[in-house]
């Protein structure tokens, strides 16, 4: 394992290989929990990146006519051997994300859904078939890879993310090439040794590492067919547009500001442990994190933040190597920075801070990009701290009279992953599903993040493109679906022409 004192220098996995950088680009990947330096990551030119993608290619054809059954062995084999690695991959994600044990384990544990969901793919690749749709003809719709496709992933899920991006994608026969975020590169690295040791053929699975140019080749370059892309809303917007500009499918999930509705009837104290972990787990850096907390009513709102003030006071915020920590360091010194000029400006416009994240010791003497738990109350629509989605522990109270206000305000929000509902009432509960603008819903149930078996993706801002991340529709995103007409005329073949439109009446 990579200790705090070495820098090691990082490379692409390109062509079944470990391939040095050429561009003389390097970006600094760091230790959130010491602030260190650990190791530094080449960032790929366009040419880089455009030979990865012959690679590539270039293997393309041998997996799309390797039986199903074949690739389904080989995922399966991968699968094995994430769960034989676990300890050592929790050390690299926990090491380049700083989140805690316990957090990098359910990462992935959620991550492996997906990779079981794609062991599956001989089922979803089923097709359709009809016989004698007209004279001597059958007719069959089958499922065909695409070809090459890229995923490009964010920082805050090192493992759970790029799987769910791309193990159905190699499962139902693409090749795949993986642009890592460059702040959490290690784990891609990781992984891809072991699709190698799993048997998956050289060039099917390719790590690109970089930035822009990267991102942007990718983007335009004719051979890539589909782009997955996690991320923040304004870069996902800008990958739908371009990618969908060079005519590729794309699905681009973006951020989150999530709401937890609390009704009036609800166990306070079962909400406000539900909201903590929802809200401050991983230092908020979850796109489904709960953001803000809506109860409905004065009384329920004095008094849940009575109860949560207490509890949030005694949250423990600490590097990963103590298994007391509930959470530990945001991903980067600018994210640190812009986390608390967010709570500063909320202040200023007027919330009032029930706990104050920017006084902790660790926050103000720490070299690692601690900032502690901090809650505003009386947070309003058109301050920037409810606008803006803020990816660190900065979490808001907005007051409502009625659960029609509290939909209401949601559903004008430009963004709309998750959200969820507490309450004891299910005719509440029915209205809130039936006519909330949010993507993943939950009734009683903090995260609704959906299994790896159902689809996941929000609506409005937080997703451009039609696609799913899990779920099957994974599998239709990743494949074309061709329908081919079929004749066999037995005997003496009619060769008069027809010029009427084929009717299919005989
Ligand atoms: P990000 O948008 O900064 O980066 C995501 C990827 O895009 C990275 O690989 C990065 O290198 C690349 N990228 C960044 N800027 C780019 C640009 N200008 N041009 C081309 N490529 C660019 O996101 P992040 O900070 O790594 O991740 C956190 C964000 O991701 C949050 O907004 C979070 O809500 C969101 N997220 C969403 C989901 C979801 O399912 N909706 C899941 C996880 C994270």
């Amino acid at each position: 394992m990579t200790t705090a004192q070495e820098v090691k220098t990082l490379t692409h996995f390109i062509g079944g290989q470990l391939v040095e950088g050429k561009s003389g680009r390097f970006g600094s990947v760091y230790n959130p929990t010491t602030g260190d330096v650990i190791a530094k990551v080449p960032l790929a030119t366009v040419e880089e990146t455009r030979e990865a993608i012959e690679q590539a290619h270039a293997s393309f054809p041998t997996w799309r006519d390797t039986s199903v059954a074949k690739r389904a062995e080989i995922v399966l084999k991968f699968r094995n051997l994430i769960t034989e690695n676990m300890e050592e991959l929790l050390q690299i994600i926990c090491l380049e994300s700083g989140k805690t044990l316990e957090d990098a384990k359910g990462e992935i544990t959620r991550g492996l859904e997906s990779v079981d969901l794609a062991i599956g793919a001989p089922h979803l690749m089923k097709g359709e078939y009809s016989v004698n749709v007209g004279g001597q003809i059958n007719a069959y719709s089958a499922k065909y890879p695409l070809g090459v496709v890229a995923a490009i992933s964010p920082f805050n899920f090192p493992i759970m993310v790029p799987l769910a991006q791309t193990s159905m994608a190699i499962a139902v026969g693409n090749a795949v090439v993986l642009k890592a975020s460059e702040r959490v590169p290690m784990t891609a690295l990781y992984v891809s040794e072991l699709w190698k040791k799993a048997g998956l053929p050289d060039g099917i699975w390719t790590v690109v590492n970089g930035d822009k140019d990267a991102v942007n080749e990718l983007l335009e370059n004719p051979t890539v067919q589909a782009i997955s892309f996690v991320g923040s809303t304004p870069v996902a917007k800008y990958i739908y547009e371009t990618g969908s500009k060079y005519g590729k499918r794309v699905t681009a999930l973006g951020g989150g500001k999530n709401n937890m509705i609390v009704m009036p009837d609800a166990d306070l104290e079962h909400v406000a442990n539900a909201f903590i972990g929802a809200a401050y787990g991983a230092a908020s850096q979850r796109c489904m994190a709960i953001s803000t907390i809506m109860p409905v009513g004065k009384d329920t709102a004095d008094r849940l933040v009575a109860i949560l003030k207490e509890k949030i006071t005694n949250l423990k915020v600490g590097p990963y190597t103590n298994p007391d920590s509930d959470f530990g360091p945001v991903i980067s010194q600018q994210s640190k920075e812009a986390i608390l000029a967010a709570i500063d400006r909320g202040e200023s416009e007027g919330a009032s801070i029930i706990c104050d994240g920017r006084e902790l010791d660790i926050v103000k003497e720490s070299k690692g990009f601690y900032v502690g738990p901090t809650l505003l109350d009386h947070v309003k629509p058109g301050m920037e701290i409810y606008e803006q989605e803020v990816f660190g522990p900065a979490r808001n109270v907005v007051r409502v009279d009625s659960l029609e206000e509290a939909i209401e305000l949601i559903n004008k929000h430009e963004l709309g992953n998750g959200v969820t509902i507490f309450t004891n009432d299910g005719l509440a509960a029915r209205k809130f599903t039936t006519e909330i603008d949010v993507g993943m819903v939950g009734v009683n149930v903090p995260i609704p993040i959906p299994v790896g078996y159902h689809n996941f993706a929000g609506f409005k801002g937080s997703r451009f493109g039609e696609g799913h991340m899990f779920g099957p529709d994974q599998a239709r995103f990743f494949t074309k679906t061709k329908t081919i007409s079929e004749r066999w005329m037995a005997g003496n073949a009619s060769t008069a022409s027809t010029f009427a439109f084929p009717s299919n009446n005989d």
